[in-house]
């Protein structure tokens, strides 16, 4: 029988405590990237100290090099050549370092009802009502036409301001009970309440706003047409629960698979595979866009590693492609105990259980998915069970109530297998996400396994 256990159960206790030093390092890591632009830098800040050069800074490639490609500082493509040729295919492990928030709009400074507020347009899949009432930070950066970058981050640090949304108080939201949950927030009512104070002269909360701006960072009004402010949440990363099993943040889908994946292709011992990690941008708005997976620039970066290894024929890449294998690292869904109806137990993942296997995603009768053939679970489950690393094999939630995609088929599509490995995470895309610590060092060394690996999937 194929039974569940909890990885918790029969831990010794120096595995114990890697995995809590492993969430230590994790949620400080949270701590400091709320963005995919802050994700990116950081990314390339450890790589850089761990022997990764930029791949435009090296001329020739060989066995045991490593580098870096930097997409405009907001997707990360690394690499680690192995001793066999790159055209017998590689190890590929892809995260997304996007998150849901909500992004200032291009004039987004108003003035209403005596108070200065600031437009926002949510990006990705949030529930609109979680965004109200909670303290926002404010992240990004706004660029002049001299080239100038001014980095905003205001709202982390205790002694910065915050901002919020407000919403209706309860004495006065008859009407608002009555519209259906998914309604009762209007995208347009999510404006961050940003001053109160008025101008002396002409009275105008907004021109005393623009002000501090101005004096503050140096900004006009105008410079927000070429800014990508994002609006997070301020919480901070913390332990949870009474036996700190767990991390509660804003971002871990995806920023927990792509912590485990960067710490993974710095310690893997690559010897024969090269091995490619993918940090992209955009996942959660469908990867369009130059820094979205749907874009050439993966290909790019392959060309650049087939350049400088003089392998680049004509049909190189589509070679590579083909004979590639890769991980999916995205989050999948925990089962919460508050609303089990949506998960159908025998195929979702419990948290703290072990790094989650999905062969398929998509809704609605598999439409959209990525379904990893079957030859290719098994090599993958080779591998895990060949090192003791607990795996369970999921889907999102029950057929027919919704669904949801990754990268995994834009790669699948290139010729490659793919199947989605990742952590499961409970209130998935909400301010606060869940996850357990003992799932997160399971996808660690899930993708460790699976970068050392070098056998052939046979068909
Ligand atoms: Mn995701
Ligand atoms: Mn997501």
């Amino acid at each position: 029988m194929n039974k569940k256990e909890c990885g918790w159960k029969n831990l010794d206790e120096s595995k114990r405590v890697e995995i809590f030093a492993f969430g230590d390092s994790y949620i400080q890591f949270l701590k400091e990237v709320k963005t995919e632009r802050e994700a990116s830098k950081k990314i390339i800040e450890k790589l850089s100290q761990n022997g990764f050069k930029d791949i435009d800074e090296v001329s020739m490639l060989n066995v045991g090099d490593k580098v870096y490609f930097n997409n405009r500082g907001k997707s990360v493509f690394a690499a680690v050549i192995g001793s066999n040729s790159i055209l017998d295919g590689v190890n590929i492990i892809g995260a997304h370092i996007d998150s849901p928030r909500l992004d200032l709009k291009p004039n987004p400074i108003y003035e209403d009802a005596k108070l200065a507020l600031a437009k926002t347009h949510y990006y990705g899949g949030i529930k609109k009502y979680q965004w109200t009432t909670i303290p926002l930070a404010m992240h990004g950066v706004i660029v002049k036409p001299n080239k100038e970058k001014i980095e905003i981050n205001i709202g982390e640090d205790l002694q910065d301001p915050i901002f919020t949304i407000t919403d209706i108080l309860p004495h006065l939201a008859q009407r608002q009970y009555e519209k259906k949950i998914g309604e009762a927030i209007d995208g347009e009512s999510l404006n961050l309440l940003v001053g109160s104070i008025p101008n002396e002269e002409t009275d105008s909360v907004k021109e005393n706003i623009l002000k501090i701006l101005n004096e503050k960072y140096g900004i006009d009004e105008i410079d927000f047409c070429s800014s990508e402010i994002e609006i997070v949440p301020a919480f901070q990363p913390r332990d949870l629960g009474l036996d700190r099993s767990m991390v509660a943040s804003y971002g871990q889908d995806d920023r927990v698979c792509a912590y485990a994946l960067l710490e993974a292709i710095i310690n893997a011992k690559v010897e024969k595979m090269t091995s490619v990690a993918i940090f992209a941008d955009k996942e959660e708005i469908g990867s369009y866009g130059n820094t979205g997976m749907q874009s050439d620039m993966f290909d790019c970066f392959m060309h650049k590693l087939l350049d400088k290894m003089s392998l680049n024929v004509p049909s190189a890449l589509a070679k590579v492609y083909s004979n590639s294998k890769m991980l999916s690292a995205d989050v999948g869904a925990g089962i919460d105990p508050n609303y089990q109806d949506v998960s159908e137990v025998n195929n979702s993942s419990y948290i703290g259980y072990g790094v989650e296997l999905n062969k398929y995603t998509g809704s609605r009768g598999k439409s959209g998915a990525s379904d990893a053939n079957a030859e290719f679970v098994a090599y993958v489950r080779g591998i895990f069970e060949n090192r003791n690393i607990k795996y369970q094999v999921s889907e999102l939630g029950k057929v027919d109530i919704g669904g949801g995609g990754t990268i995994a088929y834009i790669l699948a599509n290139k010729g490659m297998d793919v199947i989605d490995c990742g952590v499961p995470v409970i209130s998935m895309h909400s301010p606060y996400e869940v996850i357990s610590k003992y799932d997160l060092y399971s996808a660690y060394l899930a993708y460790v396994a699976f970068l050392e690996s070098y056998e052939k999937v046979t068909y």
